[in-house]
């Protein structure tokens, strides 16, 4: 049983320890699921068979390459 959990308490995008949920209270907030699907060449969905949730590094990253993208599109728009 512990097992099980530990091989799905990793991070979905580096596999080290995670700390969000992406379908969790946290992770939906943060809008994790559109913005994986949107960003990565991965797709996430609850039906998975692997594990969904990610670290705060990667989550922080996530965070920046959706900024990145915001201010580019903002900044070409005029
Ligand atoms: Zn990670």
């Amino acid at each position: 049983m512990n097992k099980k959990r530990d091989r799905w308490d990793i991070c979905r995008t580096c596999g080290n320890t995670a700390d969000v949920e992406i379908f969790g209270r946290d992770g939906v907030t943060l809008q994790l699921e559109e913005k994986i699907n949107t960003y990565l060449p991965i797709t996430v969905s609850k039906d998975d068979n692997l594990p969904l949730k990610l670290c705060n590094l990667c989550i922080s990253r996530l965070e920046n390459c959706h900024n990145l993208i915001v201010s580019t599109i903002e900044m070409n728009k005029h």
